[in-house]
């Protein structure tokens, strides 16, 4: 049993998480509404046929995880037991930053469904980094290993799946998927059948899970047992920052008992084949707002959900849904436009300068220089988000450079 205590009521949740504003709600939630006796445990959903609950929600490890120690022990004390890194995360400090933490307290270990990452996408990559982010961590075993932003599903081909079989023979890992950003329906619909694939970490958000392609998608990998993991729950514009209707939507949730990123959480949560939210939660702030409504067991009303629908479609413009294949199949230079957008995002609406900065510079130098040139028109005119591209991938060259 998870729970110490009761849930919240809509009104207990209201007085000690909205009611002192907007700006307020961070703080006065981690000052005072998830303590120790009170708090309900975060609860847990099966992940696909694997066998293992995790918890609902899972702690993105994006973050300066060596010298914020104390996040991932009060992550432990709420039940946030999903922990999410990658090779490449903070240029390895994610992995050891995690090593740091089991390595004072190991008898957590056995607590925390672990995962990582690697994009090398090549079997002697792959097994690098798996051996790496091992010893990293200070563990046996990865519990979940993703190939990491896959874009097309041809690259979970017979080679990776012999792969996957021997690490988990070798007993280094437990269950063996892919995390994608771009072409994610089409991921996840080539992936049901394979009958390998354990779990799937893909963008999905209030934007786009109720479109037909994604609810098809994500209806094939639940009745195929495939664990599935939401990421970029907050379906943050890569362009604009801030509008008059997101204002409208945040007033609309503080009146609510919410803010509006607990609500674009709550509205993911609302579909039970989703086990987990991985969500970037690099402040104490932040991982106890995540925390109440997580714990939370109000409903999003009829008209909450119409607020986040009217807000997405007011805001579409601003939000790149990851089709790829539409917009880089139309240009001439392979620009790989997708992941610039989300390295806006990360700089732009995560406040993640430093490291948006540096996936740009892992963009080859040829791309990088003819980036700013490269006839985007055609582009335009495909994007069914009717993205400026040509103007976000300029912007992109100059503010990331
Ligand atoms: S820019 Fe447009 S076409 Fe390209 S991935 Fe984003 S939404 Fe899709």
């Amino acid at each position: 049993m998870r729970f110490i205590s009761n849930g919240c009521s809509r009104r207990q949740f209201l007085k000690t998480t909205g009611a002192a504003g907007l700006g307020l709600l961070a703080s006065s939630a981690a000052a005072g509404f998830l303590s120790a006796q009170e708090t309900p445990l975060v609860p847990t959903r099966p992940f696909g046929k694997t066998g293992t609950n995790v918890a609902i929600l899972s702690m993105g490890g994006m973050f300066d995880i060596p010298n914020n120690q104390l996040m991932l022990r009060q992550a432990v004390k709420w039940g946030v037991t999903y922990w999410d890194t990658a090779n490449s995360y903070e240029g390895g400090n994610s992995e050891l930053g995690i090593g740091k933490y089991f390595a004072k307290y190991p008898e957590d270990r056995k607590a925390i469904f672990l995962v990582t990452k690697s994009t090398a996408w090549t079997i002697k990559g792959m097994t690098e980094h798996l051996n790496l982010s091992l010893e990293r961590m200070r563990t046996d075993q990865i519990d979940l290993f993703f190939v990491h932003a896959i874009r097309s599903i041809s690259t979970m081909d017979k080679e990776m799946q012999r792969w996957g079989e021997r690490a988990k023979a070798e007993g280094k890992i437990r269950f063996f998927g892919f995390s994608t950003h771009s072409n994610m329906e089409e991921c996840l619909l080539g992936a049901a059948p394979l009958g390998w694939i354990d779990g799937i970490m893909m963008t999905y958000n209030y934007r786009l899970m109720h479109t037909d392609k994604m609810r098809r998608a994500v209806d094939a990998c639940a009745r195929a047992g495939i664990g599935l993991t939401a990421m970029k729950t907050q379906g943050g514009g890569q362009v604009l920052t801030s509008n008059p209707e997101e204002l409208k939507l945040a007033g609309r949730f503080v009146q609510s008992g919410f803010t509006e990123g607990q609500a674009r959480l709550k509205a993911v949560w609302e579909n039970p084949q989703i086990a987990s939210i991985c969500s970037q939660m690099p402040s104490m702030a932040l991982l106890s707002q995540n925390t109440a409504a997580a714990v939370n067991k109000t409903r999003l009303s009829s008209l909450d959900r119409e607020a986040l629908s009217r807000y997405a479609q007011a805001s579409s413009a601003g939000y790149c849904a990851g089709c790829t294949r539409i917009c880089e199949s139309a240009i001439t230079e392979p620009v790989p436009v997708g992941r610039v957008m989300r390295y806006l995002m990360y700089c732009r609406n995560y406040g993640n300068r430093d490291f948006a900065r540096s996936r740009f510079q892992s963009l080859p130098a040829q791309t990088r220089a003819v980036m700013a040139q490269v006839d985007y028109s055609a582009a335009e005119q495909r994007c069914p988000q009717r993205m400026p591209i040509g103007r976000l991938m300029r912007e992109a060259a100059s503010e990331l450079a």
